[in-house]
Formats: C-alpha cells, structure tokens, sequence
C-alpha cells in the first residue's frame, strides 16, 4: 500500500510542489506550525530515518543539500529549523521518512 507522500508524488493526491526532481519532493504541510512549514520527502518510501541504510547515504546528503536551496525559494533570509520526527514519542505521524522545514519567525528552544 502507498504511503501519503507516495501517492502525492505520483500525483494521486493533488499538492503544490515546492520542489521535486527525480529523488525527492517538497510541499507545503497542511497544518503548518510556522508561516513557511515545509515538508521534504524522498520518492523512495523509507519509513522513518531508522530504517535508511547504506545505500540511501547519497539520496540523505542529495536532500540536505536541497534543503537550504528550498529555504531560499522560500524567502527564509533571517533562517530555518530543519526537523524529523523518528517515532511516536518524538511526533511521527507519516510512516515515510520527510524533513520538515520550518522558518518565518522566531522559534524557541528547546522544542515542546
Ligand atoms: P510528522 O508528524 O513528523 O510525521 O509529520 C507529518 C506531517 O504531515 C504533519 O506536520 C502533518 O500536518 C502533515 N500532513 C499530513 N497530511 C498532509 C497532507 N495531505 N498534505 C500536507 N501535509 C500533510
């Protein structure tokens, strides 16, 4: 069965893109918690960071790499927080592995 963001990238269920290439997504989230609340998934359903292995080591460098490009196309000059929820105890909701990125105001530390 295809997760969320699988059946987003094949376009099944209709999102605004605000980056795709042939390894990874980006979207808006639906429920955003900053003014700018990204979300950056790969197109490989890894389930959750834990379970990258070996092999995703270049698709993981490739999607931090896209990640400061999207925060420019985002217009977030003054920064941004970069997060992943690894399971329930830390938020995960979507068992597919996404980088959510946050900016737009400031954000406190440490995180609820
Ligand atoms: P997490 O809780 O870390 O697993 O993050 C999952 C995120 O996906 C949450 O911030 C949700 O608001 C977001 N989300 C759930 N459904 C959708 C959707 N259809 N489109 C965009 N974002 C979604």
């Amino acid at each position: 069965m295809k997760t969320l963001f699988q059946k987003i990238a094949d376009g099944e269920i209709p999102a605004k893109f605000v980056y795709k290439d042939d390894f990874c997504a980006a979207i808006n989230d639906i429920n955003p918690q900053a003014p700018t609340h990204v979300l950056l998934f790969p197109i490989e359903p890894i389930e959750r960071l834990e379970k990258a292995e070996g092999r995703h080591a270049e698709l993981l460098g490739h999607m931090m790499l896209c990640v400061p490009k999207i925060a420019e196309k985002c217009g977030l000059k003054d920064g941004f927080r970069v997060v992943i929820n690894n399971g329930v105890q830390a938020g995960e909701t979507v068992p597919h592995l996404h980088i959510h990125i946050l900016g737009g105001r400031s954000l406190h530390w440490p995180p609820g």
